[in-house]
């Protein structure tokens, strides 16, 4: 559908020549993000150059009604950047500067457009650190790690990105500028962390960054199941230890990633990497204690990294897990759930079972610490119908976290992929509060429509043909 000439013309006024991209080809760039088997391409890119620039834009929005979806850099899991084929994604890659640097408060103040590890980067050489590290930090911004409420290996002790965000300047669906702050109440900035772009836009953001710990240390521990590595898991957690991360890998994902980048993980079941940071006695302490809990629960091989080089290396093999996984199969589907960590050993059984049932097989590698589990799917997008029953594989995953009293995202997000799950973990009375909060924000439903919330053309899409929704049944749901 072609935009209103009048909303065009406003735009290009606001924005500078070549900030405005709408060229068939160069759109293409935008039409998915990191679920790339939902595309979409936009009418219009906008590249704004600064706030004054994004505002212009939403108002231009706002006041022609044309729906807007924000991006970063588009590594999202979810498909929350996902166009709309009638509305115009807003980019913030150009907001791409960290704007202050204060060490005695410590808060660093930067541009949405700045990647994650760029945030640790500014601070380093005065001793400080960006906590929250998703695998994709060398890439994905903070913007999007705002929208998402990123997390990451080192989340396990200290917090998801909401706990990091002291404050955010935000561009509102209408185009009014606000600034959201953690002391303010009620907790708005709480409410919009987290929000998937469907409160509005963030331009400028203030973070709470950490003093380097006195200590870290680093085990890696060989296991010959996964059985054996979560019960060891159970038991760090049981004996009152807070490593900063807890990170498992099965047999199928290590040898993906000792295929992608030779980390040297011994060949076994299942991985641990247990990191553990704080002061030096205590960590000490800790450590001999892990050390000894992986031994009784069947540790084959255990190493300790004795500097910072080797530690780099027992990392290297768990963030680069992802993307090694095109090392043995052309195709995987990032599956994102959550459950109790106590169900972790009963889940991977039953994730087990679902490979054989649809006969596909599935990595799995998880923040174990936070019961975060990440099966990889893998399928080959040209054979028939494997797309569709890897879709539906993955699905199953998240209705047996469910049953396991989990959740059907841990980190992210719902986006485009979810929303039509969300029935069936919320109840009607649940989306329509959330849904009020969301309207509050944005009455006409501009910003970033057709995410975390179900809507029968969504649902009804993707597999098989439309059908009327319950909610759309209901009268609580429209179609768009
Ligand atoms: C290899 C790989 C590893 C990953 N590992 C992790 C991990 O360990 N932990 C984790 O949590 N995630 C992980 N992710 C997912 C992804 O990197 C995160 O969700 C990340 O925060 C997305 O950032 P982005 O800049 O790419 O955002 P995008 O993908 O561009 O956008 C994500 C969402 O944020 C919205 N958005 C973007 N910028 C703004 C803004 N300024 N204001 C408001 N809304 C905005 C978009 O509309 C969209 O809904 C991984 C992804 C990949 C590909």
């Amino acid at each position: 559908m072609a935009l209103p000439r009048t909303f065009e013309d406003e735009v290009r006024a606001a924005l500078a020549d070549g900030a405005v991209i709408f060229e068939p080809e160069q759109l293409r760039t935008y039409e998915c993000d990191g679920l790339t088997s939902h595309r979409v391409v936009p009418a219009l890119v906008v590249l704004p150059a600064d706030a004054d620039q994004v505002q212009a834009a939403v108002r231009a929005c706002a006041r022609h009604r044309v729906p807007f979806v924000a991006r970063g850099a588009g590594t999202g899991l979810s498909g929350g950047a996902l166009p709309v084929a009638e509305g115009i994604v807003i980019s913030l890659a150009r907001l791409n500067r960290v704007l202050r640097w204060e060490p005695d408060v410590p808060e660093i103040v930067v541009q949405p457009g700045v990647t994650n590890l760029e945030v640790t980067e500014a601070v380093l050489g005065d001793g400080f650190y960006y906590a929250p590290d998703p695998s994709s930090q060398q890439v994905c911004t903070i913007g999007g790690n705002v929208a998402e409420n990123s997390g990451g290996a080192h989340c396990l002790k200290h917090g998801f990105t909401v706990n990091h965000v002291n404050w955010a300047r935000v561009v509102l669906p209408d185009g009014e500028l606000v600034q959201l702050s953690r002391w303010d109440e009620p907790d708005l900035l709480g409410l919009f962390v987290g929000s998937e772009g469907t409160l509005g836009i963030a331009v400028e953001v203030g973070l709470r960054v950490l003093r380097k710990p006195e200590a870290v240390r680093t085990l890696l521990a060989g296991f010959g199941t996964t059985d054996e590595a979560g019960g060891a898991v159970s038991d760090i957690v049981a004996a009152r230890i807070l490593p900063s991360a807890i990170e498992l890998m099965d047999r199928l994902t290590i040898e993906a990633a000792e295929l992608a980048v030779q980390a040297g993980y011994p060949d076994c079941g299942a991985v641990l990497i247990v990191e553990l940071d704080g002061v030096t006695v205590q960590v000490e302490d800790d450590l001999a204690a892990v050390e000894a809990i992986c031994r009784e629960n069947g540790a084959i091989e255990i190493r300790i990294a004795e500097d910072d080089v080797e530690r780099a290396l027992l990392w290297k093999g768990r963030k680069s897990a992802f993307a090694a996984m095109g090392r043995v199969a052309t195709s995987y589907y990032v599956q994102d759930g959550v459950v109790p960590r106590t169900q972790l050993p009963a889940v991977l059984r039953r994730i087990a079972e679902l490979e054989a049932e649809w006969g596909l097989r599935v990595g799995n590698v998880f923040h174990a610490g936070d019961g975060n589990l990440h099966p990889l799917v893998l399928y080959d997008e040209r054979v028939e119908g494997e797309p569709e029953r890897a879709q539906r594989l993955a699905e199953a995953i998240l209705g047996a976290c469910m049953d396991a009293g989990g959740s059907i995202t841990g980190e992210h997000g719902v986006g485009a992929d979810k929303a039509c799950q969300m029935p069936q973990m919320f109840g009607e009375s649940d989306l329509e509060a959330m849904a009020r909060v969301r309207r509050a924000f944005d009455p006409v439903g501009i910003a970033n429509p057709g995410k975390v919330f179900p809507t029968p053309r969504l649902c009804g899409e993707v597999p098989g043909p439309y059908r009327a929704h319950p909610l759309e049944k209901a009268g609580l749901a429209e179609r768009l």
